[in-house]
């Protein structure tokens, strides 16, 4: 056998055992873009284009020894090399692929334009209600969201099929949304004919409140709005309802939403469900909706680990073309880790930032641009409503509901009008946060900015919880 192939069956046999060691993120990410080298002096040497890599895999180093090892039955050390040239050709092949895939898009798009069938989908997308970013593509899956993402493609695939209802559950910035969304548009994209939804519960709600109110006005009309309501919602074949736990203890939203689940589940349509908790934690919702939520499948997300978050901004980094050093990728990995929304508000300031400056991407520049101190670092909006929320006696789920009472409202502004001071985040991210539209941050945000000076209970207030938060 020539030297270089028996090189590249060693390699080959190494990583089938690999594959099945390593989590599946790490493995994709860094471990199959090496290449193998040369096997002298007992150590087999790789090469890498992602410096990144080199770093990373220093981690698995025992493992791949032990592989190398078992596979050449006697001891074997590894290393690994960062490789100039691989990287400059890594980066062409990167920039090939993102110009045939445009050019895979614009083909496809002219396709559609072309056929009849593009009225239908045009007139679908807007139908149903998706955000076409989020797609099962660019959705990097880690040990925390192997299982939800598995049943979510599962789901895709074969709709109403199995797990009927998928109930999705997981902390804020975590990817709920993304997978739901991603489920929507995998339907739409390979299954056209099938009418999907996708609703916020608040939607939901409001669009509840409405039709009872319209209904309201005359006598005659009430059923009518109330079918209208009705159809609206049952008329689909995969509906997609994001942060249901914002129904939680709105009895009438909750027997619409039942009435709602058992027509469409009886004629064998998907829904699939995204709450911040599982369905046990719903306390106020009554035990046949409870049922109907957990009589499916539960698929929880976690927080991800660091690999899988430096997976991520990679990811982010490829797609926007952007270079971003590795030691900035590791550093705004660990800063952000508690959620992506922030880690991913993060990248977008950042890469904002050095498109309009000609500031290098460096870690001290880093810091000065999200406002980075020791102190701050673990400063997030989340985290401020948690300290804002029990400093008012009120719940988290409270401050990010529709709740009106006086107690929770006046809560939510100072959690709002603290975000906003505290961390380097946008008002639409801060809206999102508390699921709420970035006018309504603004201007929370204002008021609370001029009550502070006429109303020292409320200074004093803000003064305390700022030391809390900073502590
Ligand atoms: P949630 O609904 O759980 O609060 P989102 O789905 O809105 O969270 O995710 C927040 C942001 O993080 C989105 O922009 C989303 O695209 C991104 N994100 C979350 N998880 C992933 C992932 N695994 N891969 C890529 N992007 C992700
Ligand atoms: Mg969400």
């Amino acid at each position: 056998m020539e030297k270089d192939s028996l090189i590249q069956k060693i390699w080959d046999d190494v990583l089938a055992i690999l594959k099945d060691t390593i989590v599946k993120t790490t493995y994709d990410t860094w471990i199959v873009p090496l290449v193998p080298h040369s096997f002298e002096d007992n150590c087999f040497c790789v090469l890498s284009g992602q410096n990144l890599a080199v770093q990373i895999i220093q981690k698995h180093h025992k493992q791949i020894s032990k592989a190398l090892s078992e596979i050449c039955k006697k001891d074997v050390n590894f290393k690994v090399v960062y490789d100039e040239d691989l990287h400059k050709q890594l980066e062409k092949e990167k920039q090939k692929t993102r110009k045939e895939e445009q050019k895979e898009f614009i083909k496809n798009l002219e396709n559609r334009i072309n056929s009849s069938r593009y009225d239908g989908l045009k007139q679908m997308r807007s139908e149903c209600n998706l955000n076409l970013k989020y797609k099962f593509d660019n959705f990097v899956v880690g040990a925390n969201n192997k299982f939800a993402h598995a049943v979510a493609v599962a789901v895709a695939k074969d709709p109403g099929k199995q797990y009927n209802p998928l109930f999705i559950y997981g902390g804020s910035g975590l990817g709920k949304t993304h997978l739901l969304q991603a489920i929507g548009h995998d339907i739409l994209f390979n299954k056209p004919n099938l009418k999907v939804k996708y609703i916020k519960a608040e939607e939901f709600i409001n669009d509840l409140v409405n039709s009872l109110a319209k209904g309201m006005d005359k006598a005659g009309d009430k059923n009518k709005k109330m079918n209208e309501f009705r159809n609206k919602y049952r008329n689909i074949d995969v509906l997609l309802v994001d942060d249901v736990q914002l129904i939680e203890g709105k009895a009438r939203t909750e027997e619409e939403m039942f009435n709602t689940f058992e027509s469409l589940h009886n004629s064998g349509k998907q829904i699939v469900f995204t709450s911040d908790r599982s369905p046990d934690k719903f306390e106020n919702t009554p035990d046949r909706l409870k049922t109907r939520f957990q009589m499916g499948l539960l698929a929880d997300i976690q927080v991800p680990d660091i690999e899988t978050r430096m997976a991520i901004l990679t990811k982010l980094a490829n797609d926007n073309n952007i270079r971003i050093p590795s030691d900035v990728i590791e550093f705004l990995a660990s800063v952000y880790n508690k959620n992506i929304r922030e880690l991913e508000g993060a990248f977008n300031t950042i890469s904002a930032y050095s498109s309009i400056n000609e500031t290098p991407i460096t870690v001290e520049n880093v810091k000065k641009i999200i406002g980075y101190s020791e102190k701050r670092k673990n400063v997030t909006v989340d985290g401020i409503i948690d300290i804002v929320a029990s400093f008012y006696n009120v719940s988290t789920e409270d401050i990010k509901s529709t709740n009106r009472a006086a107690k929770t409202a006046f809560a939510r502004q100072a959690a709002i009008y603290l975000a906003k001071e505290m961390t380097n985040e946008s008002f639409p991210y801060i809206g999102d946060c508390f699921n709420r539209k970035h006018t309504t941050i603004m201007y929370s945000h204002s008021k609370v900015k001029s009550d502070i000076k006429t109303d020292r209970h409320l200074a004093e207030d803000i003064k305390l919880l700022t030391e809390q938060i900073n502590a």
